[in-house]
């Protein structure tokens, strides 16, 4: 059995089509390292198995219970999204075109789009949760994540239900998560790194970090859990397993800065000329993108994660270098020009001796020298006497 489940496992490829001579099997990666129970329904890596030894003879023998099985691995799930706002409407579409069910509750009232986008809408969480989903996705703002999770009546829910979040920082919902629910709930921290913007054309290689906090194999808690990330994966996500610490210091480092950058551009009111560069277009792309997100998104990106102060320093220092090495040249510039104009002891000045003639003299020169220097009577300068 066993080397037969290895060759199995050597012909198929996850999500692959297998075909036999009657019949079609869908084979997902989640049904290979199943662990075969010892007693009860057969599971879908005994069926599998089975299949396999089938597949081997080439005999298209008692299919009926593998076909059922594999057909009960694709039920599809129902998941409870809570915070049904500008994300999680975004991320119920794509729940929705996997062909999973959705339930939904926020603090406003939805069920007008839910009535027409096919899902369902509940207006309170009490309700939502007497459905038992299999999933329950916190979307809420960062903000207010802490007092929506502690509100939900986890008495009502599976044992076995999983918690899974989108929050833009990642310790933070993982240690409340792991305070405050019953060890037998399974908790995955995710955080698509896109959003209605950048993922209005299909999610098609973007980033898709997740985190799976804690997960049993007892039970469909496992497959779940698979099938659940299997939603981004068959929307071709490029999926990034990485712990919640890795994800913080790198969104502090990235996705912090980006926001920064564009509330910042938001403030300078930049407009369209009719000479924009690629780079200039693209300035004014992120400012769009970063104001649409709303500004409790932004604060909670800086609050919650450790790392933001540090970036946000950073930021800052970086600026200062940079507004350094321009004033601190236009500095070594005047410099040398005011140095130039006063004639050495014994030297006639002459008018052509001024060799940065291209730099602007006379009243601008003053203007500019007041940026950097106190300011210099160049008058008296330049009629220095060779006595001095
Ligand atoms: P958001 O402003 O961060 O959150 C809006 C959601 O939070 C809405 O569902 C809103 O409910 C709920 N909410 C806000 N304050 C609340 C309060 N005091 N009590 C109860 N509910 C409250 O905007 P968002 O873009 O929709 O983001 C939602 C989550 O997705 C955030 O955690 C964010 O980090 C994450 N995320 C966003 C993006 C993105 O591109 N936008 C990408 C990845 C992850 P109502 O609508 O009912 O008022």
């Amino acid at each position: 059995m066993a080397s037969s489940t290895l060759r199995f496992a050597q012909l198929t490829f996850p999500n692959s089509i297998l075909k036999t001579k009657t019949n079609t099997f869908f084979v997902s990666k989640s049904v290979l390292p199943t662990p075969v129970p010892n007693k009860g329904k057969v599971s879908n890596a005994h069926a599998i198995t089975k299949l396999a030894c089938v597949n081997k003879t080439t005999e298209i023998a008692p299919c009926n219970q593998i076909i059922d099985d594999v057909n009960a691995k694709l039920t599809p799930l129902r998941i409870g999204i809570i915070g049904f706002g500008n994300f999680g409407q975004f991320i119920a579409k794509g729940l929705r075109r996997q062909g999973h069910f959705v339930l939904a509750t926020s603090r406003s009232d939805y069920s007008e789009y839910c009535k027409q986008n096919g899902m369902q809408f509940f207006r309170n969480m009490d309700a939502l949760c007497e459905e038992q989903p299999d999933v329950i996705l916190v979307c809420s703002s960062i903000l207010s994540t802490e007092n929506i999770i502690r509100s939900i009546p986890i008495h009502k829910l599976k044992p076995d239900t999983i918690f899974a979040d989108v929050l833009s920082v990642k310790q933070f919902p993982r240690n409340l998560f792991l305070e405050i629910l019953p060890p037998g709930f399974g908790i995955v921290c995710t955080h698509p790194m896109f959003g209605p913007e950048s993922g209005k054309n299909g999610w098609n290689g973007l980033p898709f970090v997740f985190e799976k906090v804690r997960v049993t194999d007892a039970g469909a808690q496992a497959q779940k859990c698979t099938q659940f990330l299997d939603i981004f994966e068959q929307e071709g996500c490029r999926m990034v397993e990485m712990t919640c610490e890795e994800h913080d210091r790198h969104a502090a480092g990235s996705q912090f800065i980006t926001h920064t950058i564009g509330r910042i551009l938001s403030h300078l009111n930049l407009e369209s000329t009719p000479i924009n560069t690629k780079g200039y277009e693209t300035l004014l792309q992120l400012t769009e993108n970063t104001v649409s997100d709303s500004f409790d998104l932004y604060y909670g990106l800086f609050m919650y994660n450790v790392n933001a102060t540090e970036q946000m320093d950073n930021l800052d220092r970086a600026f200062e270098t940079v507004k350094q090495k321009l004033y601190g040249r236009l500095h070594d510039i005047l410099r040398k020009q005011i140095v130039e104009r006063v004639p050495r002891q014994g030297e006639l000045r002459t008018k052509s001796t001024n060799s940065l003639s291209y730099l602007p003299d006379g009243e601008n020169i003053k203007k500019l020298a007041s940026l950097t220097i106190p300011e210099i009577n160049l008058s008296e300068a330049v009629t220095v006497s060779s006595s001095r």
